[in-house]
């Protein structure tokens, strides 16, 4: 049994204690958060908290591709069942993960620039990855669909629901200190340094700081992220849709509760103030032309958090003795998590269990 302190309670803060907790070891996080549940809707973004709070929760190693490359897609595909596990531990209605596969569409008028996407994604992941869709077919899958649209179905892709399963993670983790109300300073080999002076000494520092691990040394960047929450009773969407555009890349992405999440806007700035009017128009209007039961649904949420970047887009993991870094999810945070956190942890010379890889065939 190691003794481990982990340095922030995001995605991969509460996936991690959670795991370490269930293999046996003893187990300290900290973070600025006031506790482990979910911000409340109508909090405005202020100051670190977890960015995996304001995600879509969309797992999707193809449609990635057309952002991220190979590398990405593998830990993706890696990390879906072990999702699935990982929810399958978890008691919760509704379910936290979903598994439906999602959709690319393409208005008639975009199709030239659709056609580039997916001619990237099919080289990337084989001509068969990528499946079109006819009227009858989309209509089976999505019947509010407007009529019309180009689609192409993308098997295998899932999604989860962000913050009952942060919650969730953090209320079943049995054994693990959790110190809210507090910032790490520092992460050093066998050591978290807390504000005020104190120190929390381990066999392992995890720092799993997102942005607020800027400081060590790590070279992070902030890459705003703004995301709409309508409310839309009685419309059903089955699965997250991503909407080819050659102007935006735009997701709608149904939750529990009637609720269908638009996102995501993705500009070079660490600003986290309210959602722009453009970005509200232009998420609204995308939306608003897939779905067009869309029109009286009822704006719930707008939020807006900053993605912890690396300057090549790809994981950062460090490891030496007593010590382990990981950071720079990007906007693959929850895809990557699960097989990122496995392959560090080994990395380290701690297993938890499970271990699945492949592409759906
Ligand atoms: C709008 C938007 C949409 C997204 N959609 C998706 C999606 O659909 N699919 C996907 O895979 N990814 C998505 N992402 C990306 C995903 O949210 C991130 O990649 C992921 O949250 C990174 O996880 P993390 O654990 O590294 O960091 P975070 O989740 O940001 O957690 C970092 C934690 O560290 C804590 N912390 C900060 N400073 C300190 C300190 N000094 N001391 C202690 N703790 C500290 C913070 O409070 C926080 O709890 C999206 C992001 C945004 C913004």
């Amino acid at each position: 049994m190691a003794r481990i302190g982990i340095a922030g309670a995001g995605v991969l803060g509460r996936l991690l204690a959670w795991q370490l907790a269930r293999a046996g070891h003893q187990v300290s996080v900290v973070d600025p958060a006031p506790g482990p549940q979910a911000p409340a809707l109508s909090a405005p973004a202020a100051g670190p908290r977890a960015a995996g709070f304001t995600a879509a929760g969309m797992l999707s190693p193809l449609a990635e591709l057309d952002h991220a490359d190979g590398r990405i897609a593998a830990l993706g595909w890696r990390s879906i069942p072990l999702w699935a596990q990982v929810a399958a531990a978890l008691p919760a209605e509704p379910p936290l993960m979903r598994c439906h596969g999602s959709l690319l569409l393409a208005h008639r008028s975009d199709l030239g620039s659709a056609q580039r996407v997916l001619a990237r994604l099919q080289a990337a992941a084989g001509p068969e990855a990528v499946r079109p869709l006819d009227a009858a077919g989309l209509h089976a899958l999505e019947p509010a669909l407007a009529s019309g649209l180009h689609a192409w179905s993308l098997p295998g892709e899932g999604q989860v629901m962000p913050r009952e399963l942060l919650q969730a993670l953090a209320e079943h983790a049995t054994g693990v200190q959790w110190h809210w109300g507090r910032q790490v300073s520092d992460v050093r080999p066998g050591a978290l340094l807390l504000d005020g002076g104190s120190t929390l000494t381990c066999d392992l520092a995890i720092d799993v700081r997102g942005l607020g691990a800027r400081r060590a040394g790590l070279t992070l960047r902030g890459v705003r992220g703004e995301i709409l929450w309508l409310h839309a009773p009685g419309v059903p969407l089955h699965r997250p849709l991503r909407l080819l555009h050659p102007r935006h890349r735009i997701y709608l992405v149904p939750r529990p509760g009637d609720v269908v999440v638009v996102g995501a806007s993705e500009i070079e700035s660490e600003d986290r103030s309210p959602i722009s009017l453009r970005t509200a128009v232009e998420l609204m209007s995308a939306a608003h032309s897939v779905l067009p039961e869309l029109a009286e649904a009822r704006l719930l949420h707008h939020d807006t958090q900053l993605r912890p970047a690396t300057p090549d887009h790809l994981p950062h993991v460090h490891h030496e003795d007593g010590l382990l870094q990981i950071n720079g999810l990007f906007r693959h945070g929850w895809l990557i998590a699960p097989a990122l956190a496995q392959d560090a942890l080994q990395l380290a010379g701690l297993h938890t269990a499970g271990h699945t890889e492949g592409a759906p065939a």
